[in-house]
């Protein structure tokens, strides 16, 4: 395999908005700091109500003058396949800049990220022309349509942990289904998505159809979700953000929402699981990937009491072969903490967990590197009760926290939330007690004997509860892209 190492010096990226098809400077800047070692690596204009005025009406623009959103749907299409192809060609270096910027280590950005961002962009430029408006005869002498249409301009606002598979969740849909987009990545990680602009641009997406504004959420988030143009939202980030833009989008234009928020999701295994190795390796990597810091992350273990000794000895065992390190080595495997805020807040969670009677079965604190970066110990936290925030909150960490059952009822109300609902995995070799745990469950998706997503894009993602509203990937994002007209035609 061709070697993935890299130095981050030799690293161009670029540090503007990208607005009518080209990078825009200007204005007051924000430092940008590198997730490995904590140095600054660049810096972005911080967007204003001006700058994102302009990226909004220059999206608008574009979106009337093209004429993508009447344009036959495959046409679209063949411009969306063209951007993935070239997301294809572009891997190696794509891979590079996500890696730097972010905390997904380059194998696991060049392995999975950036195929998955193609890809995703290649299963909605596939439902373009497959979904959407229908007809209904109503009587004998007229007949219903429902015509589908975009909205327009779709503002998208994105989280840092994984910038670019998150940027093809927003722009994916909504391009193909016909709209133009402004994406507010996070300050945290705005880099990537820059390139992957360009790129839609040079596969023939016409310029400001896809615009990206920098910034504060507080400043150009925030400028977004008011902008008159902006038809509808769609965002993925943090439980309290989403409320806030919500409640934004209802006091202006009362726009629809798509919010892909947090959560804390159990993983519920019974003494069936089967071979002890394979359950613990994916109960390992459902806390672990990208040191935990994923909407997804299978963060409370749930085990009947037969197996938890054997494992949680096993997860423990499992936990001490990762390898920390810079974000573009090769061999690492596990990610940083995005930043210093983000270590505190993980440790001081674990550490007022133990206070509160929690035992740190291992872990508990930071691993020691020559990086610089913040990088946190697989943690398991026992003696555990519903009523700690380690069990409560997400934490955004690699910290599970380990609770045991006798009675199948019993797990069951263990495994239920009070407020998260997004993902949860049942792992057991009886099929009726995955299925009657299945229907208990309240969240967007239920793994069984697995957990984690992987190339199943036909899958909408989205939480219940807490965990948010409406879906991404599926035919329902593509659908919530679009909004419903119906016509009776009397003959
Ligand atoms: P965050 O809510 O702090 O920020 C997300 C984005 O919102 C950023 O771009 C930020 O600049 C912007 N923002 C902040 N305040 C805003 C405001 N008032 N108005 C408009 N925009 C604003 O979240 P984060 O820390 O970047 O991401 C981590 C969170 O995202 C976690 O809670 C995680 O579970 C969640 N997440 C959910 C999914 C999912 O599919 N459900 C996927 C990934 C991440």
């Amino acid at each position: 395999m061709e070697a993935m190492n890299f130095e981050p010096e030799n690293i161009r990226f670029s540090t503007g908005h990208f607005i009518g098809g080209r990078v825009i400077g200007g204005g007051a800047m924000i430092d940008v700091l590198r997730p490995s070692d904590g140095q600054i690596m660049g810096g972005i204009p911080d967007g204003t109500d001006a700058v994102v005025d302009h990226a909004v009406t220059n999206a608008h623009e574009a979106w009337k003058t093209s004429g993508w959103g009447t344009c036959s749907p495959r046409d679209r299409a063949r411009v969306l396949h063209r951007w993935a192809d070239l997301l294809d060609a572009h891997v190696g270096e794509l891979a590079q800049l996500e890696a730097l910027g972010s905390t997904r280590p380059v194998k696991d950005a060049h392995g999975f990220d950036l195929p998955f961002t193609s890809e995703c962009i290649r299963f909605f430029a596939e439902c373009a022309d497959k979904f959407g408006g229908d007809a209904v005869p109503t009587k004998s002498d007229s007949l219903g349509l429902v015509l589908s249409e975009p909205y327009g301009v779709v503002g998208a606002i994105a989280p840092w942990n994984f910038p670019l598979s998150m940027a093809s969740w927003k722009c994916g849909p909504a391009l193909a289904a016909g709209n133009a987009i402004v994406l507010k990545p996070s300050e945290l990680t705005p880099f990537s998505v820059i390139r992957f602009a360009e790129l839609a641009v040079e596969a023939g997406l016409p310029p400001g159809l896809f615009n990206i504004v920098q910034g504060r959420g507080s400043e150009a988030g925030a400028a977004l979700v008011r902008h008159p143009l902006i038809r509808k939202i769609s965002f993925t980030g943090s439980t309290m953000t989403g409320a806030a833009i919500m409640s934004e989008s209802a006091r202006h234009g009362t726009k629809p929402v798509t919010l892909e928020l947090g959560g804390k999701s159990p993983q519920l295994v019974y003494d069936d699981a089967g071979d002890i190795a394979a359950v613990a390796s994916r109960i390992v990597k459902g806390f672990t990937s990208n040191a935990g810091q994923a909407c997804v992350s299978g963060t409370r273990l749930i085990v009947q009491r037969g197996i938890a000794e054997r494992l949680v000895n096993e997860i423990v065992a499992q936990v001490s072969h990762f390898k920390p390190g810079a974000t573009w080595r090769e061999a690492t495997n596990f990610a940083p903490l995005i930043n210093e805020r983000q270590a505190n807040k993980v440790h001081a969670s674990v550490r007022l967990s133990v206070e509160q009677g929690a035992t740190a079965l291992c872990g508990g604190d930071f691993f020691q590197t020559d990086v610089g970066g913040y990088f946190y110990r697989p943690t398991l936290l026992a003696d555990v009760n519903g009523g700690m925030e380690a069990v409560r909150e997400e934490i955004f960490g690699p910290v599970l926290t380990v609770q045991t059952f006798d009675e199948e009822e019993e797990g069951l109300l263990l495994a239920d939330h009070p407020t998260y609902g997004l993902a949860a995995g049942v792992h057991t070799q009886d099929i009726g007690r995955a299925l009657r745990a299945t229907r208990r469950i309240q969240a967007g998706t239920v793994w069984i004997n697995r957990f984690g997503r992987t190339w199943d894009f036909i899958l909408p993602t989205g939480g219940f509860k807490g965990s948010g509203l409406g879906k991404d990937l599926g035919r329902q994002a593509f659908e919530a892209n679009l909004r419903y007209k119906s016509v009776l035609v009397d003959f």
